[in-house]
């Protein structure tokens, strides 16, 4: 299929991509299949008119598609290591070829900014050409045994996987989970979350004309309690990976726990930016407007907790604010805007909520309002960054997921330190300083599962990606995913005459 014309409305955008006639519904097995179950309306975040209504899946269209998984995936595993990189790197292909019709499906029916969603297409390519690199190229060891005997190593792929994500970067984090996952021989079933359901059944389309069996990827479209339990409960699934809240995945774990199965979990964040006051402002300045602010906030690697060093605390929040102000807010298909509105309507009054809590708190409001508009529209909320904050208020150490950014002062590295880690989370972190050592026992200090020195927000399928605390364990990409992916068989054998 040719990509469409750049003027295609974006809502004919999804059956451009899927086939005229195509529903919303699961990508089961190589075909759509509608649900049957209670109706899921998504309205539009840029102005909360309607966008979509499908029906939540059936328990046995979930049974059906794990069954059917089970059988695939015992044939993907034995399909050579090379065959499955061939048809990882044709599926990379064709995120390639469709990005910008993605991008702009993407945009338009999570809310997100067109660029953002664009980059995050070209991530997708990149991550699945990446493990189509990996396939054979990953293989178990022999281990020197006292006996005589040859001992070694089969890295073998786990069965089915479970993966059910968030709303945030829908087809990013989707594309990105899945490629170990399928490189290494697993069948994925994938929940998308129910408010955004769209791009992962183009994918699992795509996946199909790449030449992967159907079955290997099966795109489940529903709520979470619908697909979760069920899913989690069935033999065939062998781990679960999660992306979401902290107590969503909580629930998951302990689902998984009484099987027991393992699990994958990347969870929230409260991330601490720090800039020490030898720092290069201008740069620092620029950075902390995009870890605050892109995706409007609903980043769980968001520097939404900003920590500068008193002398320069005051000079930096006025340099944010106004960097803040040339950071765009608008429509999500305008090629200029840097952010979207935030996804859901829920989300929206959560985000405003905690924005109330936090001037209740002693918060001074340097950008942003305290309120919504009385005549607002869509689920907009103008970037917030909020000053004169502690680190014990709540509003510094509650994940807001939205446009929202405390900045704290310090006096001194000890206390930085301190303060990075006075929280439940551990994803992300970042130091500004140009005193190298300094940079660098901040890194070493602060728990946190990546961390940028002088930068912020750089990520690429080789670095692992995870994190410390109640962020999650367990690491979604780079070689350890491979790990993740695979188990270890030990095999012994008797090779020396008498052994
Ligand atoms: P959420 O926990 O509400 O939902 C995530 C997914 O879990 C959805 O698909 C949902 O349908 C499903 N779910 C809900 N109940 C379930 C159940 N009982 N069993 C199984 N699945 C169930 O999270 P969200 O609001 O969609 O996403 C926002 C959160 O995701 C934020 O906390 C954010 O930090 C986090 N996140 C983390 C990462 C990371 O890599 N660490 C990346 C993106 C988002």
């Amino acid at each position: 299929m040719t990509p469409a014309p750049l003027t295609l409305a974006p809502e004919h955008l999804y059956r451009h991509l899927m086939g005229p006639e195509a529903e919303v519904g699961s990508f089961v097995s190589g075909r759509l299949v509608a649900g049957s179950g209670d109706a899921i309306a998504l309205l539009n975040p840029e102005d909360g008119t309607p966008l979509l209504t499908y029906r939540d899946t059936s328990v046995e269209l979930v049974r059906t598609a794990l069954d059917d998984a089970r059988v695939a995936q015992r044939g993907w595993a034995a399909t050579s290591a090379r065959e499955r990189g061939i048809v990882l790197a044709r599926l990379s292909e064709l995120v390639s070829r469709h990005a910008d019709n993605l991008a702009r499906l993407e945009a338009w029916s999570t809310g997100k900014a067109v660029k953002g969603c664009r980059a995050q297409m070209a991530a997708v390519a990149e991550s699945l050409r990446y493990y189509a690199g990996w396939t054979d190229k990953f293989a178990g060891k022999v281990t020197s045994v006292p006996n005589g005997q040859l001992n070694y190593t089969l890295r073998e792929p786990l069965g089915v996987v479970l993966q059910i994500m968030p709303w945030n970067s829908p087809l990013y984090l989707a594309g990105g989970s899945m490629a170990p996952a399928l490189a290494m021989g697993n069948a994925v079933l994938l929940k998308p979350s129910e408010l955004t359901p769209l791009s992962s059944l183009v994918l699992g389309r795509l996946a199909i004309e790449a030449g992967l069996p159907p079955g290997v990827l099966q795109v489940v479209n529903g709520l979470g309690q619908t697909v979760g339990p069920v899913a989690i409960e069935h033999p065939a699934i062998r781990k679960v990976v999660f992306v979401g809240s902290t107590q969503t995945g909580r629930r998951v774990n302990s689902a998984a726990g009484l099987r027991p199965i393992p699990c994958l979990l990347e969870l929230g964040g409260k991330s601490a930016n720090i800039v020490f006051d030898d720092a290069d402002l201008p740069a620092a300045v620029d950075a902390a407007v995009v870890a605050a602010f892109a995706n409007t906030g609903q980043n769980c690697a968001a520097g939404s907790r900003l920590l500068v060093q008193r002398p320069i605390y005051e000079r930096f929040v006025e340099a944010l604010e106004q960097a803040t102000a040339r950071y765009k807010v608008g429509a999500p298909l305008d090629e200029s805007a840097d952010c979207g509105p935030i996804n859901n309507a829920a989300q929206y009054r959560k985000v405003w909520d905690m924005i109330a809590m936090g001037l209740a708190e002693g918060a001074t409001l340097m950008t942003g309002q305290a309120a919504p508009a009385s005549d607002a529209r869509g689920y907009f909320i103008p970037l917030t960054v909020l000053a004169n904050v502690t680190n014990t208020m709540r509003i510094a150490r509650e994940e807001v997921f939205g446009p929202v950014v405390v900045a704290i002062p310090f006096d001194t590295e000890d206390e930085a330190v301190a303060m990075a880690n006075d929280s439940e989370f551990g994803l992300v972190g970042a130091v500004w300083t140009r005193d190298i050592a300094r940079a660098h026992r901040v890194a070493a200090q602060v728990d946190a599962g990546i961390f940028w020195i002088n930068m912020y927000r750089e990520m690429h399928a080789s670095t692992p990606f995870g994190g410390y605390g109640n962020s999650g364990y367990g690491r979604g990409s780079g070689e350890e995913a491979l790990h993740e992916y695979t188990q270890t068989k030990n095999v012994w054998v008797p090779y020396a005459h008498g052994a």
